[in-house]
This record gives structure tokens, sequence and C-alpha cells, in this order.
């Protein structure tokens, strides 16, 4: 085991923070993307790192990246996530919906989504949770029925950050079953690159404590979405949909933004405070956890280490916001930082699957594997 960073490794951390000092606003490190995000600033930063090659350095060489190893990843987001991802919304593209489309798209798909993205110019949404479907997408209800030339797509998503500034949307939808005779079951699931123009698409957004233009319900009423714009074979979005997962679940360090916020709270005061060192302590867990998702992703694993990582993430961004709940009445630390952090302790225990079912799929995997 190898914890330690090489000198090229650290020599690239400090020229990305040097990069972003330079093309990030000082105050955006305040702000969570999902909190606040806007379209014209994620272009302005993401376009200037796509000119010094840091928007998708993990991409191939033929898609604009330097097949950069999957540990400089790890630290371009957490250089990321230390000034508040200023990246959102394409965090969504660059981590996982551009590799999707490069791994199961066809030639006209990667050519006609790819390039964009890795201008920094593209805007995409994830369209997965429903109504009764988001933990468990088993129960999407969102139907994608066969005509001539295509799919008619039927549907309301639910809770879609970014809908309202997307180009384009991931969509998670059911097609008729299709029988794999080879491994002798039936699937549904297939994924959709939809535009976001397409008639039939309303957006409207979900009021809600966590901000404005944040929630979005999206319905689609009869949307026509053409064969060519299918992503892999239908009934291989489960296929999809794993690997966006883990990708997703590999590249969002959140505990960055968790350990500036407490190393904010330090520099404002630095008497001694055991719940600001047990926040700490959860930060320094999630860490070695997301490390492990890494390795194992390097070498082609799946284990219950991307359910762990995500829910101890959420005990680590829960631990910071008591922290600096507590913090800021003793020392008036700036309400605002308090504030978002309090939020992203509670939204890490539902985004991306809830908390205990996160818990559930760990112990189901122990269960199984002894
Ligand atoms: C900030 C934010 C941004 C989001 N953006 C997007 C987006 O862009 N695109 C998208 O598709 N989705 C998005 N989502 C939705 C998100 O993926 C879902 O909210 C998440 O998967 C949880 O699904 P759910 O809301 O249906 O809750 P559920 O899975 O129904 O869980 C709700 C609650 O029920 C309880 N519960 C559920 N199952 C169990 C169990 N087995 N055992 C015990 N308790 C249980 C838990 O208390 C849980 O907190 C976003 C959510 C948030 C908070």
């Amino acid at each position: 085991v190898e914890f330690g960073w090489s000198a090229a490794e650290a020599a690239y951390r400090s020229a990305i923070r040097d990069s972003l000092r330079r093309i990030v606003p000082p105050d955006r490190g305040r702000y969570r993307a999902s909190l606040e995000h806007s379209a014209e600033a994620s272009r302005a930063v993401c376009e200037r790192l796509a000119e010094s090659g840091d928007l998708v350095p993990h991409w191939p060489i033929e898609w604009g990246g330097s097949a950069a190893s999957a540990w400089r990843q790890v630290i371009l987001g957490e250089e990321m996530w230390r000034v508040g991802e200023p990246r959102a919304p394409q965090y969504l593209n660059i981590n996982f919906i551009g590799p999707a489309i490069s791994r199961f798209g066809t030639e006209d798909q990667r050519q006609r989504f790819l390039p964009r993205i890795a201008a920094g110019q593209a805007l995409w949404c994830q369209g997965f949770s429903e109504p009764d479907a988001g933990s468990d997408l088993s129960r999407i209800r969102t139907t994608a029925t066969p005509v001539e030339g295509g799919y008619v797509v039927r549907g309301v998503k639910l809770w879609i950050s970014y809908a309202d500034v997307a180009e384009h949307c991931f969509l998670l939808a059911r097609v008729p079953t299709v029988v794999d005779a080879a491994r002798g079951d039936k699937r549904r699931r297939t994924l959709f690159l939809v535009d976001m123009d397409s008639p039939g698409i309303t957006v409207k957004e979900i009021a809600s404590v966590i901000g404005r233009h944040v929630f979005h319900e999206v319905r689609f009423d009869d949307v026509f979405v053409a064969t060519n714009r299918r992503l892999g074979e239908a009934g291989q979005g489960w296929a999809v949909v794993r690997a966006a997962l883990a990708d997703e679940r590999a590249s969002a360090p959140e505990y960055r933004q968790a350990e500036a916020a407490l190393d904010a709270a330090l520099a404002a005061s630095d008497a001694e405070d055991a719940a600001v060192g047990e926040a700490y302590l959860r930060c320094a867990g999630a860490r070695l956890l997301a490390y492990e998702i890494v390795s194992q992703q390097r070498d082609g694993k799946s284990s219950p280490v991307a359910s762990q990582a995500r829910a101890y993430l959420h005990r680590a961004r829960r631990a910071t916001g008591e922290a600096l709940e507590q913090r800021l009445a003793d020392t008036g630390l700036d309400a605002w930082t308090e504030g978002v952090e309090l939020l992203n302790g509670v939204i890490s225990g539902v985004a991306g699957g809830a908390y205990e079912v996160l818990l559930d799929a760990s112990t189901r995997w122990r269960a199984k594997e002894g």
C-alpha cells in the first residue's frame, strides 16, 4: 500500500491550485455547486480549463484528454471541491456522461457530443430519479416506446438539477422487454441522449429550502427521440448506469470541501474543539475510502466500498455541519459557510442514493461474501 504522492503529482496539485486561484472568483469557494450555479460562470471556468488541458485530462487523447492517471483525476477533483466545484454543472459531463458516451456510444454520438464537452461548453442534466424511484432505479416508469425511426418517450423525472440550463438530458427510461438469450434474462432499462429543446419537454422549477434553481420536474409528453440517440443497445441501461454511478462516486471528493470549511473555521479561531477534530477525522476516513474505490476501479474490481464510501461521506459532511454550527455560536464564524455545510450534511444523505439504502447495500454484500 502506497499512500504518498509522487513529486510529479505534488507539482500537478500545486499547478492546478495556482491556476484556480487565477480563474475562480475568490468568493466562489463558499458556494456548493448544486446550491448556487450559473451556466455562464461554469462556461467561463471550464473553457479556460480546457485551454490549459485541465478539463478532461483523464479522457483518451483522441477526445481531447491526455490519458492521465486516475490519481491525477483525484487531485484535480480535490482541488476543484476545495474551491466549491466551479465546473458545476459541467462536472456531470466531464466525470461520467462524457466517459459513458465514449465507452458505450456510436462513433456518430462521440463525434457529436464529446468535442463540445471537452471544450467546456456543453451543459447536460441527469434524468434518472422519478416520483417513486430514486435510490431504487429499478422502479422507474418513464417509457420509451419504439416507433418508426426511434422512440416516443413518456413520463416524469423529478429532482433534476440543471434542467433549466441543460442542452441535453442523460435519460433513463424503460423500453419493451428485451430477452438476453445468452444470459437468459429480461431487460428494459435503456439510456437516451435527449435534446432538451425537443417538442413535448416541459421543465418546472421545484421550490426547496436548498435554494432556487436546484430542483426541477421534467415532463416528457410524447417526446420523439431518434434511434441514433439511444446510448448502447436497448436493455443495456443497467451497464451504463452502473458505470456512470461508479464514475460519479469516484469523481466527487466532497470531503475536500468539508475540510476547506473546517480550515476556514480554524482560521477564524484556533480554539480547541472536539467537534472540529471529529469532523476532520471523518473527512480523513471518507478520503481513504474514496481512494480505495479509485484503486479498485483501476484494477477492474467491484465491491461494497462504493456504497460505504458514499455513506461515510455523509457522516463526514454531517459532522462538519454540526461542528460549524457549534463554532458559529462560539466564534461568530461566517453564517453562510455554516449554513451551506449544514445543508450539505442533509443533502449528502439523500443525493446519489439514500444513506439507509447505501448501508443496506453494504450489509447485503458482506452477507454474500462472508
Ligand atoms: C441536491 C440533490 C440533487 C439531485 N439531483 C438529481 C439529478 O440531477 N438527477 C436525478 O436523477 N436525481 C437527482 N436527485 C435525486 C436523488 O438521486 C434521489 O433523491 C436519491 O436517489 C434518493 O431517492 P428518493 O428521493 O426517491 O428517496 P428514497 O430512496 O425514497 O429515500 C427517501 C428516504 O426513505 C428512507 N428509505 C428509503 N429506502 C430505505 C431503506 N431501504 N431502509 C431504510 N430507509 C429507507 C430513507 O430515510 C430515505 O432518506 C438529486 C437529489 C438531491 C438531494
